[in-house]
């Protein structure tokens, strides 16, 4: 059960809005009616009581966390044990490991915030296809937590190589055989999520939904 900032209001979910399609994850839980705000500012992190990282490039929300003195208080939230979700860019933001990380031209090299024990390889799927959409089986989406099929649409995305104990599978792609087959898409470990793909796109809302449950301890 997370701790609520503010009990008397319900809880409030942040969007990382530093880069990529923030507005459409706040669109996707404002659909839902739960509270959602941007987060650009430390100030507006300690304002809210889950997060989410949305998609759009990695690379450039890892300069943008630098450059508005964000990775210490993500860091530091992360560390508290706050809930959090990451879709395709924000799936490589919260992997405790990105394999073949961008190098950049200044000589340093991409980092992630962390918080989910996998290992992610960005644009993995980019190699043979830049988009592609898909249904995909997805466990723990039902009311009593049995797995329901998603449209899953993939642009440029991630997946994860490999998990660690304790973060649950969720998705696999299901599509065509060679390497995009059964790559790992959607993994949940303790109240963080991630997806390789953009359900804020698609309009559904479960993905969004599932997540408000594990925010509030009842998924
Ligand atoms: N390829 C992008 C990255 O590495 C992710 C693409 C996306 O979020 N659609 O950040």
């Amino acid at each position: 059960m997370v701790i609520l900032r503010d009990s008397s209001t319900g809880p409030t979910v942040g969007v990382l809005a530093l880069q990529g399609d923030f507005r459409e994850h706040l669109r996707a839980f404002e659909r839902l009616g739960v509270r959602a705000q941007a987060v650009r500012r430390a100030a507006e992190l300690d304002a809210v009581d889950a997060l989410v990282i949305p998609g759009g490039e990695s690379t450039a929300m890892d300069k943008l966390i630098t450059a508005f003195d964000l990775r210490e208080p993500l860091q530091a939230r992360l560390a508290e044990g706050m809930p959090a979700y990451g879709s395709c860019a924000g799936m490589v933001l919260l992997a405790d490991t990105l394999v073949e990380p961008q190098h950049y031209l200044d000589g340093t090299t991409q980092q992630t915030l962390g918080g989910i024990d996998m290992a992610v390889r960005r644009n993995a799927f980019g190699r043979q296809v830049d988009s592609f959409e898909e249904d995909i089986d997805f466990a723990g989406l039902g009311d009593a937590g049995e797995s329901e099929r998603v449209r899953a649409v993939f642009i440029r995305a991630p997946w994860v190589e490999s998990v660690g104990s304790g973060v649950e599978v969720l998705a696999r792609a299901s599509d065509g055989s060679g390497e995009r087959a059964d790559r790992i898409v959607a993994v949940r470990s303790g109240n963080r999520l991630a997806t390789s793909f953009h359900p804020e796109v698609t309009g559904s809302g479960r993905i969004h939904q599932l997540f408000v449950r594990m925010m509030t301890g009842d998924a």
